[in-house]
This record gives structure tokens, C-alpha cells and sequence, in this order.
């Protein structure tokens, strides 16, 4: 399955909502509108063809007075009549995407008077040709587990149904969950590989889940196909979850001698589940019948089935390979040093992209893998298929420097990765610590030469997980996150399943979703006025795209729970004895025990280093020779380090008490870059309009709430 034409053609349908506003108060009596073509009290989007305007009385009308304005200006010529108790309003006129606001004033034979201000919105029909790139992962940990979710158990059944509503919503690529056979056969989630080839074709793994082993837990090979041939004919990519580092489910174990340098039972035999007989397969597909997935295919494993116990436990002849994070993550690790192995992953590669039909590959943990065989591998892959193939590394790195330095250590072009590091500052956010001015500092979309290599989210499968496995999802403040990542001029946005379906974000995303297809396009800035409170954010429009650019804003609600200062803190340690290298590791680096290293400069045993930060709480320990972590003494704070152990805790700036919230919005003065233009809040969220002088500035507004504090400001008419 090949793509030959990459350009996607979205048809929009702008729909907004725009509350009513009620400018005055019910009559004396029982004067009230019934029913009407514009819809009910909160939902004023409108045909732009419409010719008429009905409003249903509850009693019959003796008199009205009608005033229709269309982005400000009063329209002439209209026809008004009553008949009992409707009034028609005809002789319209409408225009594509404009705010109307329709004035009645009516009057019954009782004396009773009505009198209000209904807005509405008309829809716009407009084709952005190659409109903005946007990715949904499809799937999340407990998929499947919900009984009110049937559809859930047959992720590819169901994307086959779904994949033409997904892209009409926006999306352009999806990414897959791991498609082939894993240990936990129908139960896993697909990260503990079995085999890579076997994508729900064939009866193996049967020790696992005697039951049924030909599917995966997202269905068999031929539904894959038919979910890939939906996803491509409805103009969207697909990328492939590939787990290189380990495999699980061994069939079989073996005895195997340790290495002298394997850091327990260093020298003596283990019994090692090491042995993957692949039989269901046949050896279809691959090389297999020219060498084994045995012991020798492996580095290390974490199980001594002799003597039941764990440990970590690197084999005969064997050295940990050329990763940038520790090379052992978990099961057995592949040994990406042999030249038969990396030979069969290209081949592999090569197959799902010309044969199954993937566009892309997100590669797991792909830190814990050696960086040399990645390079070569996205080479081989991007060298021998006819498409423009996709590479987005998982690198679990919470700091922009080690991310990049994770990216400079595969060094390939082609690679871009998820922005963790962005990731950290919205849980900063929802923490109550982030200084809103800061973001445009923060992540790998903000670094200078990484903008483009970064595909930026709020959640996935392991951040917002049911039991909270790794323990920290958005759960405030989302909306805000949202807003941010699919304004923003750099990076591929991904929107979570989870959000968009499960947890009711949809109605909200998809209106963030068409203010970032319709109007953001153009160079982005941040405002220069933005406080710890407030961020702005300018797309300044595209010649490409008639009537784009946007002003976005996000607020925080006095949420914040530390000043926004910063401050420069000296870390100091003595370690008592010689040590080769001590450094700093925590929340300030996302926990990297190289990012940070502290220098005892004058020789007196005291390693010291400093650091600006803004304020907040940071947790942290020492490192002593790059592996020994050591519990800060005398800190303020102590929390548990998830292991039984204490982190320290340096708390700055925080604030004296919560704040209080009294104004309802937050105006800020924004160059939007479109002078004498009229604004409206594409997110309804705030109601009204707002018209930029000659300059290009106007009064922007936001609520100043973490469940509604985010705006998206965007052009109706250029005067
Ligand atoms: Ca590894």
C-alpha cells in the first residue's frame, strides 16, 4: 500500500457557540420566547444561507422593534412582520462567518414587555488546502477493560469504522499501539514483544494464553489491514508503536553462564528465560532459519529462574550497548551489537512501511537502545521506502537539555522526539508552580534548533494511567495545556484518546481543534507582556490561508501557589572520602544524573554547584560517582523517593497565601499583528468582540479560572 499524494484537503465547518446575552430583564408579565430558527438559548451558529430569522412568542405581539448589527454595523432593509405570536424577520442577507447581534424589543396586548440581545455566529464554509499536521494516539492502558465500551475490545474493527470521522474532526496521523504478538497475549498492551513479525497471523505464544493466540489484543493482521486501508483512504498516516529494546514470554529457559563483570552472580550459571522457538511462525518471514532467538540474541536479563530471584545479570562474552540511558530497561535486552540482528530489524522496518502499509514509527523506550543501530536503522528504513517515513522517539527525558543531548547521540535528522520536557512544565502548571511567562522557554519546541523535531502533548498511556503507575496525569489545568500545544507555530501536537473520547474533552478540543486547522498559521511569538499569571500567545496569519492568525490566551485562575521570582541557590555535598564525581539530580533536570555535575574547586571536599530557578518546589538528591544516590541532609522538606527511600524538597518563593480571585477576566494588551481587525473568542469562553487599533493592539481577554481560563481570539473582518 503506497501513498502517492501526501496532500490532504479539510473541509470545515466552523461551528460556534456563543451564550445569550441578556442585555435586559423580562416584562411586567409573561412575555417569553418559545422557540426560534436560531436555535436555544446557548447554541447560536447559523447557516449562512439562512433567509429567515423566526422567534416564537408565548403570547400574541401587539408591537416590536428589531435592530440586527453584523460585526458592529447596523443592517438596512429588512422586513419585519408578526403573525399572533411569531415574528419573522426576512430580507436577510448573511455573510460567511460573521457575528450578528439580533435586538428585539416586543410588547404584548397586556403591556407585558420583552427585551434582549440574542448573538449568534454564521458558518463558515472554507477549504484550507494542507491544512496544520495533528496526531491522536488511539488507544490508552485500560482500553478494552470498559463494559460500557464494547467497541474498545476491537481497537482495529473500530478504527476501520471510525478513521473517516477522526480525520474529518482534523487529524492527519494516528499512532497505533504495538500491532504484534506480546507476552500478556490478549491482555497486554502490547509493550512485552514477543515477536515482531507476527501481527495477529499466526498460533504462537500459546504457554502465555492458551486460549487464543492468533489475535492480538487489538484484533488479528487482516483487521489491521482493513484499519490501514480506512486510515490512508481518509487521508491520514499511520505509525507503528515498536518496542526495540526487549522481549518477553520467552517459551522456553536456558542455563547460561554470566560475565565476570555482570553485577550479580557475577561468573555463575542462571537458568534464563531466553528462548523464543518462534514455532507458530514457521520462521515465515524472517531469517530465523540462519540463526535463533536464544540466549546469544541477548545481553542481560532480570530473573534467575534456578533460584527465583532477581538481580541484574549481564551473560557470558556480553557488554551493555552504546545507549544513551542505562541500556537494561526490562526482559530480555537485545543485543544490538550483532550484525544479524540489526539486519533483520531493517528488513523488518522496510516491511511495515512497503508491505503493511505504516507511515511512521514511534520508537518506545528507545533511550535503552543502542544509538548506533538507531542511526542506522532510521537510515536504512527512510533509505529503502518511497515515502517520507516518521521516527518519534520516546526518550523519557524531563529537561530540554538531555532530550536534545539524546537526539545529538542517535545524530539523524529524521528523528524528532515527544516533548517531555514541556510535558514537566504543565504539571508544573497544574502544581500551582509554573510562571506562566516562563513557558516560552520551556520544552523542546521552545529550543533554538529543536522547534521542528518535537511532538508535543499533555497525556499518554503511561502519564494517565488507571492506578497511576507512573504516577502524575494533567488532571488540571488540561484545557490550558491544550490550548498551548495546538496554537503553538512549532511542533506536531498529539491529542490523547483517553481525553478526546473517554474522559469527555471532545465537544472542547474540537473547537480548539478547528480555530488551529482554520487559523493558525503563520510565525508565532509570545507577547511581551506576560506575567506568572497570564500567557499570550500571537499567530500572526499566513497570505496562504485567507483570514488566519489568531491571539491565544491562557490563565492559571490564582491557582499559583508560589511568587514568580527566581532565584540563584548553591547545592552543597561532602561526601567525607575520595569520589570520582558527585552531581545534582532531580526535578530541576528530570532526574539526570549527568545534567548537573557539581565541582569541589578549591580542593576542600565540599562539592558545590549553582542553579537559577524560578520558584516552586523541587525535589533532589545527590549522585556520587554516577550511580549512588545520596539523601540531602538538613532540607526543609522530605518526600518518599518512591523506593523507600527520602528525596529532599527546596521550596522557593512560595507564596504567603492563595490568592484572591477577584476580577472575572484578565485583559491584556496584545499586538495581534492585524491592525483595525475585530476579534471573537473562537472558544466562547468569552463573549463579545475585539478591534485592533491601527497598530495592530487590542484589549485581549481571558476568564481568569482554571476551568474556563483559556481564550482563542481569532479574525471575522478586516475593515
Ligand atoms: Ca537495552
Amino acid at each position: 500500500m503506497f501513498k502517492f499524494n501526501k496532500a490532504k484537503v479539510l473541509f470545515l465547518v466552523l461551528i460556534l457557540s456563543l451564550t445569550v446575552v441578556l442585555t435586559g430583564c423580562f416584562g411586567s408579565g409573561d412575555l417569553f420566547v418559545v422557540d426560534s430558527n436560531l436555535g436555544d438559548y446557548n447554541l447560536s451558529s447559523v447557516p449562512e444561507d439562512l433567509e429567515e430569522i423566526t422567534v416564537g412568542f408565548s403570547e400574541d405581539l401587539l408591537e416590536v422593534e428589531v435592530v440586527l448589527e453584523e460585526n458592529g454595523e447596523q443592517l438596512e432593509g429588512l422586513t419585519i412582520d408578526i403573525d399572533g405570536r411569531d415574528l419573522r424577520i426576512s430580507n436577510l442577507e448573511l455573510n460567511e462567518f460573521s457575528l450578528y447581534n439580533l435586538m428585539v424589543r416586543a410588547r404584548d396586548e397586556s403591556g407585558n414587555e420583552f427585551i434582549e440581545r440574542i448573538e449568534f455566529i454564521t458558518e463558515e464554509n472554507f477549504v484550507v488546502e494542507n491544512p496544520n499536521e495533528l496526531m491522536m494516539q488511539v488507544f490508552y492502558w485500560e482500553m478494552g477493560q470498559d463494559p460500557d465500551r464494547p467497541e474498545e475490545r476491537d481497537l482495529w474493527l473500530l478504527l476501520e469504522d471510525k478513521a473517516e470521522e477522526i480525520a474529518e474532526a482534523g487529524f492527519t496521523s494516528l499512532w497505533l499501539p504495538p500491532a504484534n504478538k506480546a507476552f500478556g497475549g490478549l491482555e497486554d498492551v502490547g509493550y512485552g514483544t514477543y515477536d515482531l513479525w507476527d501481527l495477529g497471523e499466526f498460533d504462537q505464544q500459546r504457554a502465555n494464553d492458551p486460549a487464543g493466540t492468533i489475535r492480538t489484543k487489538y484484533g488479528t493482521k487482516y483487521e489491521l489491514e482493513g484499519a490501514l486501508a480506512a486510515i490512508s483512504a481518509a487521508g491520514m498516516d499511520a505509525y507503528y508503536d515498536v518496542i526495540f529494546n526487549h522481549r518477553m514470554g520467552a517459551d522456553t529457559t536456558e542455563r547460561v553462564r554470566l560475565s565476570q563483570s555482570s553485577p550479580d552472580k557475577p561468573g555463575q550459571e542462571i537458568e534464563a528465560w531466553t528462548y523464543f522457538d518462534l514455532e507458530g511462525r514457521q520462521k515465515y518471514y524472517s531469517r530465523a532459519d540462519q540463526w535463533k532467538w536464544d540466549w546469544t540474541a541477548f545481553d542481560a536479563v532480570d530473573w534467575d529462574q534456578a533460584s527465583r530471584s532477581e538481580g541484574r545479570f549481564i551473560f557470558e562474552g556480553k557488554s551493555w550497548d552504546n545507549t544513551y540511558g542505562s541500556d537494561y530497561l526490562m526482559g530480555s535486552d537485545v543485543d544490538y551489537s550483532r550484525e544479524d540482528i540489526r539486519h533483520e530489524m531493517n528488513e523488518w522496518g522496510e516491511w511495515i512501511v512497503n508491505e503493511i502499509g505504516f507511515d511512521g514509527f514511534r520508537l518506545d523506550a528507545i533511550k535503552h537502545v543502542d544509538s548506533d543501530f538507531t542511526r542506522e536503522w532510521i537510515e536504512y528504513v527512510q533509505q529503502n521506502t518511497e515515502q517520507d517515513v516518521v521516527f518519534i522517539a520516546e526518550a523519557w527525558e524531563n529537561s530540554d537539555d538531555s532530550l536534545a543531548g539524546y537526539l545529538e547521540h542517535v545524530g539523524h535528522s529524521d528523528l524528532t522526539a515527544f516533548d517531555f520536557p514541556l510535558r514537566e512544565a504543565f504539571a508544573n502548571m497544574r502544581d500551582g508552580r509554573l510562571n506562566l511567562s516562563d513557558l516560552e522557554n520551556r520544552g523542546l519546541v521552545n529550543r533554538e534548533g529543536y522547534e521542528n523535531r518535537a511532538v508535543t502533548f499533555v497525556d499518554n498511556h503511561d502519564t494517565d494511567r488507571d492506578g497511576d503507575e507512573y504516577g502524575d496525569a494533567i488532571y488540571s489545568h488540561k484545557y490550558q495545556a491544550y490550548t498551548y500545544i495546538l496554537m503553538h507555530e512549532n511542533g506536531i501536537p498529539k491529542v490523547y484518546w483517553k481525553d478526546y473520547y473517554v474522559e469527555d474533552m471532545k465537544e472542547g478540543l474540537d473547537k480548539l481543534i478547528g480555530a488551529r486547522n482554520r487559523f493558525a498559521y503563520g510565525p508565532g511569538y509570545a507577547a511581551e507582556n506576560n506575567s506568572a499569571d497570564n500567557f499570550a500567545y500571537v499567530r500572526k496569519g499566513s497570505k496562504e490561508v485567507e483570514g488566519s492568525g489568531l491571539v491565544m490566551m491562557i490563565n492559571q485562575g490564582g491557582s499559583r501557589r508560589f511568587t514568580g521570582e527566581s532565584f540563584e541557590v548553591t547545592f552543597s555535598y561532602e561526601p567525607g572520602e575520595a569520589v570520582e564525581s558527585v552531581s545534582l539530580a532531580g526535578e530541576i533536570n528530570g532526574w539526570d544524573p549527568s545534567a548537573t555535575p557539581m565541582v569541589d574547586e578549591n580542593g576542600d571536599g565540599v562539592y558545590e554547584v549553582t542553579k537559577e530557578l524560578s520558584a516552586g518546589e523541587y525535589a533532589y538528591k545527590f549522585v556520587v560517582n554516577g550511580d549512588q544516590w545520596i539523601e540531602p541532609e538538613g532540607a526543609e522538606k522530605y518526600v518518599g523517593d518512591g523506593h523507600g527511600g527520602q528525596n529532599a524538597v527546596i521550596v522557593l518563593g512560595a507564596a504567603e497565601e492563595e490568592q484572591e480571585v477577584t476580577e472575572e477576566f484578565y485583559t491584556q494588551k496584545v499586538n495581534s499583528s492585524q491592525p483595525n481587525t475585530t476579534f471573537i473568542d473562537y472558544t466562547a469562553n468569552v463573549e463579545g468582540t475585539v478591534t485592533t487599533d491601527a497598530d495592530g493592539y487590542g484589549e485581549f481577554k481571558v476568564r481568569v479560572s482554571v476551568e474556563d481560563g483559556w481564550s482563542v481570539w481569532v479574525p471575522i473582518s478586516s475593515n
